[in-house]
């Protein structure tokens, strides 16, 4: 159904691995997409949601199974280290697992009527077709954290992948394939063209009623503003500008270790990456010595190499755009501590490669401490005390992950109550949520919406209240029971 085929652009560790060719969808094929989906939501809806699970479980089997093909193909794909992809993977297959079992469950709620013989309950009803776009920094665990909960509420859905991973969602499609997904309620390979253009088609069309998009609070805006002009429901989880306090009383062993798995995991690609280091003041010439010593010992490379604890930024313009970001501190008078350029030493010259870096004497209003850069690189702000460390943190107009490490429990608490932001970790990194718990952040990280957790079935499902009435005659509400 492809209009054309495209090959993949350059990108990666190394760019003259051809990973695959894919198909450039159009219009056409979004409206072929779209149509499958609603067809098939006619019977999707009315097999009983523990039938729905059952697939859910095969799909988790199957997931598991290929498991480590799939993360193979996912780090020639988009660069992450083998270990990330395989945890990547994984968090699929916890949301395989932890999904099915709500084909068990979905509960509503039975209350008693203000009326006599009359019953009343709540039950969750399908929104329909629901149209899932989705960013390549997390190309299995993103889309299943939308789809499985989609299908479990009986929802069919339309798949429109990161154009940098296309080849992680074919996957993923035969696998629900081969677990026996009826046809039409997933559609997926017609529909990996360009955001700009399938993206926005699907967004407008007129048979989607649900949007559920994660990526770039820019592209978030604009998904947004087309779903309010057609009332479609849509739920967003945009960026994050995520910041690690340490205390003057913190392990500090720890806390350098969080901070350089949180800053510089995934090469800093995730929505959750830490990108601020607030440092007390009394420890701060102590901690960046012991981080500076461990990432002078990081090994950049080839993400298939086991060794190997950095990859590659995901393309061109992405490493552009992280090293634009040192000019940018510069000339606000942050420093380079370490790292500051593009690492292109032996095979590395072959990709998109960047040293961790991290920008020393950084104010909180710099655009290095404000904006989302989106790679390996590290802005440290210095802070007198406690409360100060707490504005700062919250001082962005972004709000998904904190973190603070202090041995203090009382502070450990104030800093839970007072952190604005969707998820907070106590002597942890800001990286490493789980499918069972909320996910998503305040501010403009979102639109209220939690994916994961139990939350995520009130993005994809509608709450409907029904009343039954068997008394036999007709009962006004609010006028035949009051005296
Ligand atoms: P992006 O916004 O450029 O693209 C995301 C998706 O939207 C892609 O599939 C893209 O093709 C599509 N798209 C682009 N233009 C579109 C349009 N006009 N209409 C509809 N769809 C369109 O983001 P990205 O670069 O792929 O991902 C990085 C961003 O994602 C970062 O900002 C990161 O913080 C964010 N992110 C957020 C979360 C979260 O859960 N909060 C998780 C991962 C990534």
């Amino acid at each position: 159904m492809a209009n054309g085929c495209r090959r993949k652009p350059d990108r990666l560790s190394n760019r003259n691995d051809l990973v695959g060719l894919f198909p450039a969808s159009d219009q056409g094929d979004v409206d072929t997409a779209v149509a499958a989906a609603k067809k098939a939501f006619a019977s999707w809806r009315l097999v009983p949601a523990p039938k729905r699970g059952e697939l859910l479980y095969r799909v988790g089997e199957l997931l598991k199974a290929h498991k480590e093909e799939i993360a193979r193909i996912m780090t020639r794909e988009m660069g992450k280290v083998l270990k990330e992809t395989r945890g990547d993977v994984q968090e699929g297959i916890d949301t395989a697992f932890y999904v099915a079992g709500e084909g068990r469950r979905l509960f509503g709620e039975t209350t008693p009527s203000e009326l006599p013989d009359k019953f009343a309950m709540s039950v969750r009803a399908p929104v329909g077709v629901c149209a899932l776009i989705t960013p390549w920094n997390f190309p299995m665990a993103i889309p299943t954290w939308k789809m499985f909960p989609a299908l479990i509420c009986g929802n069919t859905v339309v798949l429109k992948p990161a154009e940098d991973t296309p080849y992680t969602a074919v996957k993923l499609f035969e696998i629900l394939q081969r677990a026996g997904v009826p046809p039409g309620v997933v559609n997926l390979v017609l529909v990996q063209g360009r955001g700009e253009e399938v993206g926005a088609a699907l967004v407008r069309h007129p048979d989607v009623q649900l949007v559920s998009f994660t990526g770039s609070a820019a592209v978030g805006r604009e998904v947004a503003a087309v779903c309010g002009q057609s009332l479609k429901r849509v739920s967003l989880e945009l960026g994050g500008k995520n910041a690690q306090i340490v205390m003057e009383d913190a392990d500090l062993g720890l806390a350098v270790e969080g901070a350089l798995w949180g800053a510089f995991g995934t090469t800093g690609q995730r929505c959750t990456a830490t990108s601020r280091l607030i440092l007390h003041h009394d420890i701060k010439t102590k901690f960046i010595d012991r981080l500076v010593a461990r990432i002078e010992k990081i090994k950049i490379g080839d993400g298939l190499d086991e060794s190997v604890e950095i990859g590659p930024l995901i393309n061109r313009a992405a490493r552009d755009k992280v090293q634009s970001y040192m000019e940018i501190g510069r000339q606000e008078g942050a420093r380079v501590l370490i790292g500051g350029s593009a690492y292109d030493i032996g095979a590395c010259a072959n990709g998109f490669f960047f040293q961790p870096t991290i920008l020393d004497r950084v104010t909180p209003n710099m655009r290095v401490a404000q904006e989302e850069i989106f790679g390996p690189v590290l802005s440290v702000i210095e802070v007198p005390d406690f409360d100060a460390a707490i504005a700062v943190l919250n001082g962005t107009r972004y709000g998904l992950s904190s973190s603070i490490y202090t041995a203090d429990v009382n502070r450990a608490f104030r800093a839970m109550r007072d952190i604005e932001a969707g998820i907070t970790y106590i002597n942890g990194p800001t990286i490493g949520a789980e499918v069972h718990l909320p996910f998503g952040g305040v501010k403009d990280t979102g639109n209220g919406h939690r994916e994961a957790g139990t939350t995520v079935y009130d993005i994809f499902s509608e709450w409907k209240s029904i009343y039954v009435d068997y008394s036999g005659r007709l009962q006004k509400a609010q006028i035949d029971n009051v005296e």
